[in-house]
């Protein structure tokens, strides 16, 4: 089959004016995380992945804790395993052991994070020039060093305590494909002003079309950066269990799923009540780790200036050819709206499963933003992801083959593209989205030196 123009997804300007436009005219907040999610290949394709799928869900709430951490994605376990790294390294003098609760409304990690694409890769240079536009080049130049620093961060943890294998974590790069001379033209721009404004490029590489029809058979221009991939479930469970060995004298951590947060209720000016379907409690601090679905329990977060659902739709689908034909590298196209990986095999023969999200743009006019429903997918995004791979890889997928597993996610974006992370005045309350306290520690500085 010849390549057709695989320009279906991508025109992220058009998503922009959705973004701002509620379809009702009216946003409600979010609701609850619906009780019947689509099944995700991470947490449902085999019955052992998720150890702490139903921990905490029958025993008896605490009457009261230090901290609740609302969510138990990598947000949230990344809160708590952070605060109990920082109570170990620290020379502090506490006088009583912090209690930190974390309330999961699902199973353990069955958020975006248990539904993703896997995709563990710093932005590099990619839209430069657009953030550059939206803020200015120091702020600019800080984003992208605080996503490479995530990064490094997450592979330094997996490293040094010896869970690569465990977590599914492999080093190979992601391609990025330029489709159209636009695409090509715009990536060149953001590289040339993020070289000119002194932004870290070691390992990007470009690639012209004959390299990477020589080497992976498709017949398109693109460049690679440093870029890994990751069983995320499988990631934040090792996080989660590391944080609660290491709790020691400091703090005690515990975990309560299947427990949805109905309500926060401030009761003086330093404790609030946590209320769920199973008790209440009293807690002084609180961290909303919720995500897209954060403007249920803060109203005033409803889009478009808060924080906006977007439903993201992912599938399993197996090659036509083994990896000696298809070669292990993570990718996207389309300015990034479609991605997908190969997952590695164990022979050369053996054909890859391949994890591939994105198409959207498919589902006009809506694009799935406005969307906090996880328990269906959506057709017209289904057929775009389908065939996308079969267009631009020529014999390598059957474009008549269905899906192994087809799932969805709900993720949270702020109309201006930045990470939302708040203390309250009081600082009491902390509201995250973004999987890093790293994003928080910018964020503060960010607003404070405002
Ligand atoms: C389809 C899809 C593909 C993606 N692909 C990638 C990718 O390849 N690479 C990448 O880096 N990022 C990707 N992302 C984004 C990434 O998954 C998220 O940024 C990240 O998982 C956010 O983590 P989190 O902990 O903030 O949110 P979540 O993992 O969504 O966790 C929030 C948790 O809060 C719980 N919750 C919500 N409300 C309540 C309540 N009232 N009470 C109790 N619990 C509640 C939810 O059940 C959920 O478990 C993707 C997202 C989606 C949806």
């Amino acid at each position: 089959m010849p390549p057709v123009n695989p320009q279906i997804l991508g025109k992220l300007e058009h998503s922009q004016n959705v973004l701002e436009t509620p379809p009702s005219g009216h946003p409600t907040p979010a609701k609850l995380p619906s009780r019947n999610p689509t099944r995700s290949f991470w947490i449902d394709s085999s019955p052992d992945v998720n150890p702490l799928a139903g921990q905490g869900s029958q025993d008896p709430l605490p009457s009261e804790a230090d901290i609740c951490i609302i969510g138990a994605g990598f947000t949230g376990v990344g809160v708590a395993y952070h605060l109990i790294e920082l109570l170990n390294n620290a020379s502090l003098s506490i006088k009583h052991s912090l209690s930190i609760v974390i309330l999961e409304a699902r199973d353990f990690c069955s958020g975006a994070t248990g539904r993703n694409g896997e995709h563990l890769t710093p932005a590099a240079f990619t839209r430069f020039a657009q953030r550059r536009a939206s803020f200015d080049t120091v702020e600019a130049i800080k984003s992208y060093e605080l996503e490479q620093h995530t990064t490094s961060l997450l592979v330094k943890i997996i490293e040094e305590n010896g869970w690569a294998s465990d977590v599914d974590l492999v080093e190979g790069g992601h391609i990025s494909l330029l489709f159209t001379e636009k695409e090509a033209k715009n990536a060149h721009n953001d590289f040339d002003m993020a070289r000119q404004a002194q932004l870290n490029l070691d390992g990007v590489e470009w690639l012209s079309k004959e390299e990477l029809e020589k080497e992976y058979g498709v017949p398109y221009p693109g460049f690679r950066r440093p870029g890994y991939n990751v069983w995320p479930l499988k990631l934040v469970t090792k996080l989660y269990q590391h944080a609660q060995a290491h709790a020691r004298q400091y703090a005690s951590l515990s975990l309560h799923t299947r427990t949805p947060v109905t309500a926060v209720t401030h009761e003086t000016t330093s404790t609030y009540t946590v209320v769920t379907n199973r008790g209440s409690i009293s807690c002084s601090r609180i961290v909303h780790a919720t995500n897209g679905y954060a403007s249920h329990l803060l109203p005033f977060l409803t889009s478009p200036d808060g924080i906006i659902p977007a439903r993201g739709q992912v599938m399993t689908t197996r090659a036509s050819v083994g990896t000696d034909q298809i070669k292990i590298s993570s990718w996207s196209g389309n300015k990034g709206f479609a991605y997908w990986f190969p997952r590695p095999v164990t022979r050369d023969t053996e054909k890859p499963l391949i994890i591939i999200g994105g198409g959207q743009e498919a589902a006009a006019p809506s694009r799935e933003l406005y969307v906090d429903d996880d328990s269906e997918t959506h057709p017209l995004v289904g057929k775009a992801l389908r065939e996308f791979l079969p267009s631009i890889f020529e014999g390598k997928y059957d474009p008549h083959s269905e899906p192994e597993m087809e799932w969805t996610g709900i993720t949270g974006y702020t109309k201006t593209g930045d990470p939302f992370v708040r203390p309250s005045n009081s600082c009491n309350y902390c509201w995250l989205m973004y999987p890093s306290p790293g994003w928080c520690r910018s964020r503060l500085t960010r607003s404070e030196s405002r």
